[in-house]
Formats: structure tokens, C-alpha cells, sequence
């Protein structure tokens, strides 16, 4: 009998741990071509093909090629889908459910801190202007009158109010900037309807509807997961509610913006400015209009969590723990669709995949 397959789609130098681990439970590994990662393209045939009486898919994103329902209806054995990032957009997490497979990912310390932290650079770079003032020195001015900056606190000594700072989506990340600008005494609003009041409590933020916090905020930072409800929730209808000397930051997926309407305003001054590290599409076409309105915008290139020491290497191993234990039987504990648990129990609870 053939071995148990485990595809991994979207290779990233996997290590020998990795390797090691899963050929160790009697599986064959198989690698999926580079090219299925090119922006543009379309590899699903291929995809399918691969997958074929696989146990386990692991990997980071195929960008235009999705795990799909064809992709997992391809193995009647596909046990798991291991992403080794936060985002599970990427892959049908109703048809994995529908279909009894666990779909895990890695919402890492590395990977979720290093956004956070990301996220207030932007904020700090554009409320200081630091790109701008940059540019004036290089251009042999100094101090000019449109250069001033925004003191992002509330001082006790002058009443000055500082800057409120709205963040759409509290979980990890949007917690996390909260914990991180706690000591500059911003007024800091968030808007999620799925955390429960004693999180905002806990950490000193006022919860509030979407509008109110469009409508209050100098600083609306986007920290949604990529849902059927999020996706394109800022558009046209959303920037006439914001101030227009509001700035918008997006570290969490491309499709929650609608780009050309931020686009739009930025480049008529109905908002100020604007950091996006997740696009609509990666990499950012040439054509695209954000390329358009100057340096009223920083463009990152999806790199938010990009640093020394971080980026996907603990989202590997975690992938690796969970493929491992969900092919021995077990449930790991980063599960993202947890509505297939009974499912899934009833078809691979206990029931180990390595040879007796
Ligand atoms: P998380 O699941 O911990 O938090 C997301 C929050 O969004 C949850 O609290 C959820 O309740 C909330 N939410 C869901 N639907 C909502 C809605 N309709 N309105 C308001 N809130 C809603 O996820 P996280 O780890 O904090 O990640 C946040 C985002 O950052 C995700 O989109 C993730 O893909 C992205 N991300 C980007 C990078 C990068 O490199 N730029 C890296 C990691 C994660």
C-alpha cells in the first residue's frame, strides 16, 4: 500500500524538523511547484491533481489559487489544512467544515506582535510626518508651516485631548495595539461585535458601533479577520462619515478597503492620509490607484510581520505540531472552523495514520 500523502502547497523552506516529523509517522511528502504561488494565475487543475488521496495540506498562501472545495473534495482521507500564517481566507473554511476537515493556523507571537507593531509605526510616521518632513529637509526646507505634527495623547497639564484611535477588529492584534499605546494616553474606541464587553474593559477601551467609531476617529485602524461580512466593509459610504483630517491604516487584509474609493478621497482631501501593508492585489499592480496621491499614503509591501527572527518559521512548526497530531488522532489547539470538532472526531478521533 502506498504512503499517506501530505502535500505542502506553498512551500517555505521547510526545516528538517518539519521533514522529519511527518515522514516519521510513515507519510510521503509532497512539494508544490513555486509557480502556483505567481500572482494572476490560476493553478486549481493542478492543485487538485496533487491533493489527491492526500491526509494532510499544510503551507502559507497560493495567493490567486484558494484551497478550495474541489482541492479538499479531491482526498476522501484529507484530515487537516495547516496554514502557517493568521489568515485562513485562502481557504473554503465552509466546505472544510461541510466536508469534516479541521482547517488550523498560526497566529504566531511573532506574527501577531510584529503587526501590532507595525501598525503604530504607521500611526507614528503619519501623525508625525515623517516621510513629509524627510522630503522638506532633502528639498532644502526647513520647518514649514504645513509640516507641523499631531500630539497623540491627552495631556492633564493643558486639557489637550490627543488623538482618538479607532481599531476595527479587537482580537490578537487589535488588542495588542492597544496594549502598546496604553502609555501615551491616546482616547483609544474599538469596534467588534464578537469580543465580549469585560475585553474592552480590561483593557481601558471604549467599545462602540462601527459608525461612531468612523465618525470619532483621527486614526481608523483596520484588524479584521477577511470574512462575507468584513469583506469591503470600508468603501464610499464609510469614508463620508470620517473627519476629514482622519487617517486610515489596513495591516489586516486587502478586500476589507475599497481602494479606489480611498483612493478617491485621499487624492480630493476628504481624509489626510493613509498606510496600507494588505492590498486587493499582491503585489500591487502598477495601475493601481493608491500609486496615484504621493506621499499621502505609505505603501508597505504586505510585510507587516516581516522581521528578524519572526516571520513564518513558528507558524511552520506550528503547522507541523498540528498536521502531527491531527494524523495521530488528536485535536490540536488551533483549530480555526471549531464547528467540524464532532465531525471530525467521529471520522479520525484516535485513529492514527502511522503504520501499526
Ligand atoms: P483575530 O481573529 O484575533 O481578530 C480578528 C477580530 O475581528 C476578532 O476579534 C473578530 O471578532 C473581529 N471581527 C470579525 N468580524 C468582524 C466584523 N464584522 N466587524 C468587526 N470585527 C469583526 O485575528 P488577528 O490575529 O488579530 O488578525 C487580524 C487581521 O490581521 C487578520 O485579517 C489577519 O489575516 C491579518 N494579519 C495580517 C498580517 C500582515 O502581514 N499584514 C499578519 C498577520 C495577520
Amino acid at each position: 500500500m502506498s504512503k499517506p500523502k501530505v502535500l505542502i502547497f506553498a512551500p517555505r523552506e521547510e526545516p528538517p524538523e518539519t521533514i522529519n516529523a511527518i515522514e516519521g509517522l510513515g507519510c510521503e511528502i509532497v512539494f508544490g511547484e513555486r509557480n502556483w504561488q505567481a500572482p494572476r494565475t490560476s493553478y486549481e487543475n493542478d492543485v487538485v491533481t496533487a491533493a489527491r488521496e492526500s491526509v494532510a495540506l499544510m503551507g502559507t498562501s497560493l495567493r490567486s489559487t484558494p484551497i478550495s472545495r474541489r482541492v479538499m473534495e479531491a482526498s476522501q482521507r484529507l484530515r487537516i489544512i495547516a496554514k502557517y500564517s493568521v489568515g485562513v481566507d485562502d481557504v473554503d473554511t465552509d466546505a472544510a467544515t461541510e466536508l469534516g476537515i479541521m482547517v488550523c493556523h498560526a497566529p504566531t507571537e511573532s506574527n501577531c506582535f510584529a503587526v501590532a507593531e507595525t501598525t503604530v509605526t504607521f500611526m507614528l510616521a503619519l501623525l508625525k510626518k515623517v516621510q513629509q518632513r524627510d522630503t522638506d529637509v532633502r528639498a532644502g526646507k526647513w520647518r514649514t508651516p504645513e509640516n507641523f505634527a499631531f500630539y497623540l495623547g491627552a495631556r492633564a497639564s493643558d486639557g489637550f485631548p490627543g488623538q482618538t484611535v479607532g481599531l476595527v477588529g479587537f482580537g490578537r492584534i487589535g488588542t495588542r495595539v492597544a496594549q502598546l499605546l496604553a502609555p501615551w494616553r491616546a482616547r483609544i474606541i474599538a469596534y467588534d461585535p464578537y469580543v465580549p464587553p469585560a475585553h474592552f474593559l480590561t483593557h481601558g477601551v471604549q467599545a462602540v458601533d462601527y459608525e461612531t467609531l468612523l465618525r470619532e476617529s483621527d486614526v481608523v485602524s483596520f484588524h479584521v479577520v477577511l470574512t462575507k461580512e468584513t469583506r469591503y466593509m470600508f468603501g464610499e459610504a464609510q469614508l463620508k462619515l470620517m473627519k476629514p483630517r482622519a487617517i486610515v491604516i489596513n495591516t489586516a487584509r486587502g478586500r476589507v478597503i475599497d481602494e479606489r474609493a480611498l483612493a478617491r478621497a485621499l487624492a480630493e482631501n476628504r481624509i489626510r492620509g493613509a498606510a496600507i501593508d494588505a492590498f486587493e492585489e499582491e503585489p500591487l499592480p502598477a495601475d493601481s490607484p493608491l500609486r496615484q496621491v504621493g506621499d499621502k499614503i505609505i505603501l508597505s509591501p504586505h510585510s507587516a510581520a516581516y522581521t528578524e527572527g519572526g516571520e513564518l518559521r513558528q507558524g511552520v512548526a506550528w503547522a507541523t505540531r498540528s498536521v502531527v497530531t491531527a494524523l495521530k488522532g488528536g485535536v490540536p489547539d488551533n483549530v480555526y472552523n471549531k464547528d467540524v470538532l464532532p465531525r471530525w472526531r467521529e471520522r479520525f478521533g484516535g485513529l492514527s495514520i502511522a503504520a501499526p
